[in-house]
C-alpha cells in the first residue's frame, strides 16, 4: 500500500504543468508538496467569487426551473474546466491533483501547509445551491463528488460549481450498492462501465474538456472487498479513488440533529485521525443535508482557527 502511494507521488511529480495555469497561480506545476494558494479564500485577493457571477446564486437557488432547461452550449472560456481537468482556470491555485490527495490518505502523510478539503457527495440536487451561496459567501472552495445520474437530471448546479471555482469528481452513475458491489465484493466490470456512463454525462454537463482526477466509491472504498482491479481499471482512466479522513456524520445510521452535534462529530474523527495535515472532510449535498448546511460556517471556521487553508481536488 505504502509503495503504491509512492509510486503515485512519483508519477505525477513528473507530470507537464497544466496547460493554461491562472494568472494569478502560485504554483506552474503539480509537487510533491502541493501546497495551494490562498487565491480562493482570501477576500483581499482575485477570486472567482466575485465578478459577473454575483446575484445568480440567489435565482438559481429560487426558481427551481426545469435542471435540463439550463443545458447548453457552453462557450465562456472561464467558467468551463481546463482541457483534461475537473475545475476553470482560475482554481489551478488551490487545486492539488487527486492522486496526490490519495498519497497523503494512504500515507497518513501532508503537505508543509496544512490544507482542509471540503467535498461533498450525492449531488447535485435542491440542497447545493444554497451550498454554493453559503461556500461563495466563506470565500471557500469545495469539491463535489457528484452521481452521474444526478448531474444528469439536474445539471445547473453543477456548471455553476464548475463556475464559481470549486471541483467536480465523479461518485458513479448509479450509487448502486448492489450492482457495483454484489455480495459486498467489488465487480471490475460492473463499476467501470458505470464510471464511464458517468463520465459521458459529466462531459455532456460540464464540456467535453472536463476530466476528472479523483472517484469516490459509493459508500466509500473502505467499506467493500475486492476493489483491485477496480482500483486498477480507474487507475487506467486516470483517476485515483479517494476516501476521507474526517467527517460531519450527516450519513450516518444517526446523523447529527444539530450544529453542535455536527461539530461533535467532526472534532472527534479528526482527532481520531491525528489532526491530519491534509484533512479531507466528507459531507453530502443530498436534499436532507439542512445540518450540514447550517453548520458549513462552522466547519469552516474550525480549519480556519487551526491554520488551515482550503483546496480542492484536481
Ligand atoms: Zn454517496
Amino acid at each position: 500500500m505504502l509503495l503504491g502511494a509512492a509510486a503515485l507521488l512519483s508519477a505525477c511529480a513528473i507530470q507537464p504543468p497544466p496547460r493554461n495555469a491562472a494568472p494569478y497561480s502560485l504554483r506552474t506545476a503539480p509537487d510533491a508538496d502541493a501546497t495551494p494558494s490562498d487565491a480562493y479564500p482570501s477576500p483581499d485577493s482575485h477570486d472567482p467569487l466575485t465578478g459577473d457571477q454575483s446575484g445568480s446564486s440567489a435565482e438559481e437557488g429560487a426558481t427551481g426551473a426545469p435542471a435540463a432547461a439550463t443545458e447548453k452550449p457552453r462557450t465562456d472560456a472561464t467558467s468551463v474546466p481546463t482541457s483534461g481537468s475537473n475545475h476553470i482556470p482560475a482554481a489551478d491555485a488551490y487545486a492539488v491533483p487527486a492522486a496526490i490527495v490519495h498519497a497523503w490518505l494512504a500515507t497518513r502523510t501532508g503537505p508543509a501547509t496544512k490544507t482542509a478539503f471540503l467535498t461533498f457527495d450525492d449531488g447535485p440536487s435542491s440542497l447545493t445551491p444554497q451550498v454554493l451561496d453559503a461556500l461563495k459567501a466563506l470565500h471557500v472552495p469545495a469539491t463535489f463528488f457528484a452521481i452521474g445520474r444526478s448531474l444528469e437530471l439536474n445539471p445547473a448546479p453543477a456548471q455553476r460549481a464548475m463556475a464559481e471555482g470549486h471541483a467536480i469528481c465523479l461518485h458513479s452513475y448509479s450509487h448502486d450498492y448492489a450492482y457495483l458491489y454484489p455480495g459486498r465484493v467489488g465487480n471490475v466490470v460492473n463499476i467501470a462501465t458505470d464510471f464511464d456512463h458517468a463520465l459521458s454525462v459529466a462531459k455532456r454537463v460540464l464540456g467535453p474538456t472536463y476530466a476528472p482526477g479523483g472517484y469516490r466509491y459509493p459508500g466509500g472504498h473502505m467499506s467493500w472487498t475486492g476493489l483491485e482491479d477496480a482500483d486498477v481499471a480507474l487507475a487506467q482512466r486516470g483517476v485515483s479513488w479517494i476516501d476521507w479522513n474526517c467527517m460531519s456524520g450527516d450519513a450516518d445510521a444517526h446523523p447529527p440533529a444539530s450544529p453542535d452535534e455536527a461539530m461533535a462529530r467532526l472534532t472527534k474523527t479528526f482527532v481520531e485521525d491525528g489532526s491530519p495535515s491534509a484533512a479531507v472532510m466528507l459531507n453530502h449535498d443530498k436534499a436532507g443535508a439542512h445540518v450540514t448546511l447550517a453548520t458549513l460556517p462552522r466547519f469552516v471556521q474550525f480549519f480556519r482557527d487551526r491554520g488551515y487553508r482550503f483546496g480542492i481536488i484536481g
